[in-house]
C-alpha cells in the first residue's frame, strides 16, 4: 500500500473509531439516563438528531489528524507515545494522563472563552449553544471549526509530551466520558466529586450545565483552576432551569445543588 492510501486508510479508520465510540458512550448515558430518569429528554427528539448529526461530523475531523499521526506513529516512528512499560518509570504513566488532561483544560479553557467572543459565537459557536438543555447525545456536537480546535490537541500533545500507549487510551477514555456526561442534564458522578474539596476542583455535569445555562462562566473542561483563577466560575448549577419539562431537572447524584 502506498503512503497516501495507507495515510487515508488510517483517518477513515479512525472516523469510524471515534464515530462509534461516540454512538456507544452516548448510547449508554442516554440509555442510563432513560432508565434512571424517564422522560428526561422529552420532547427533545429534534434537537438530538441535530446533536448526532454534527457530532458524527466532528468524528471525521477528529479522525484525520488522528490518523495521520497513528500512521505516522507506526510507519515512520513519529511522536513520543511508548509502548514499553521499562521505557520510563512506573509513575510517570499518571502524572502522564494528569499532564495531558492539564494541558487540554488549558486549550480547551482559553480557545472555549475565545469563541464566547460575540462575533465568533454567532459564526461557530452556536451550534454547541443550540442544545438547550444539552443532552448525552451532545458530547462532540460542535461547528466543524471548533471541532477542528479540538482534534489538533492531542495530535499535538503526543509529539510534546511523551505518554505510554495505554495512558493515551486512559486520558481518551475520560475524554469521552466527561464529554458525554457533562452534558447529561443529571450528575452520575458520586457527591464528593461535585461538592466538598475534591468537587471545588473537578468539573462535572453540575458545572457545565451552568455554562449552558448562563454563558459567561464555567468555561472549563475537567478542571475549575483556570475560571477559578480568571473568576468565570459561578459554581455548579443545580439543574433547576430545567424542571418541569417532562422530568427533566432532577439532579440525580442526589439532593439538588445550590449555587456555589
Ligand atoms: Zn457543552
Ligand atoms: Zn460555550
Amino acid at each position: 500500500m502506498s503512503a497516501t492510501s495507507a495515510i487515508l486508510f488510517s483517518a477513515a479508520a479512525m472516523t469510524v473509531i471515534v464515530g462509534v465510540r461516540y454512538l456507544l458512550a452516548s448510547g449508554g448515558f442516554a440509555l442510563a439516563t432513560r432508565l434512571r430518569h424517564p422522560g428526561h429528554y422529552a420532547g427533545l427528539d429534534r434537537q438530538i438528531r441535530r446533536e448526532i448529526g454534527w457530532s458524527l461530523a466532528s468524528a471525521a475531523i477528529y479522525g484525520v489528524p488522528a490518523g495521520i499521526v497513528a500512521w505516522g506513529w507506526q510507519a515512520r516512528g513519529w511522536t513520543l507515545i511508548y509502548d514499553r512499560w521499562d521505557a520510563w518509570p512506573i509513575w510517570y504513566a499518571p502524572v502522564s494522563v494528569l499532564l495531558y488532561l492539564a494541558a487540554l483544560d488549558t486549550w480547551f479553557y482559553w480557545t472555549h472563552r475565545w469563541m464566547h467572543r460575540p462575533a465568533v459565537f454567532r459564526r461557530v459557536h452556536a451550534v454547541h449553544h443550540a442544545s438547550r438543555p444539552p443532552t448525552a447525545w451532545a458530547a462532540m456536537a460542535f461547528h466543524p471549526l471548533e471541532a477542528a480546535t479540538l482534534a489538533v490537541a492531542i495530535p499535538l500533545l503526543v509529539f510534546l509530551i511523551p505518554i505510554h500507549v495505554a495512558a493515551l487510551a486512559v486520558v481518551l477514555s475520560v475524554m469521552t466520558v466527561m464529554g458525554v456526561t457533562n452534558h447529561m442534564g443529571w450528575e452520575v458522578f458520586p457527591r464528593f466529586m461535585w461538592r466538598g474539596a475534591i468537587g471545588a476542583w473537578l468539573i462535572t455535569a453540575s458545572h457545565h450545565q451552568r455554562h449552558h445555562d448562563a454563558y459567561g462562566c464555567n468555561f472549563g473542561l475537567f478542571f475549575r483552576f483556570w475560571d477559578r483563577m480568571c473568576g468565570t466560575d459561578a459554581g455548579v448549577g443545580d439543574f433547576r432551569a430545567h424542571r418541569g419539562r417532562g422530568g427533566r431537572g432532577r439532579a440525580g447524584g442526589g439532593e439538588p445543588g445550590r449555587a456555589a
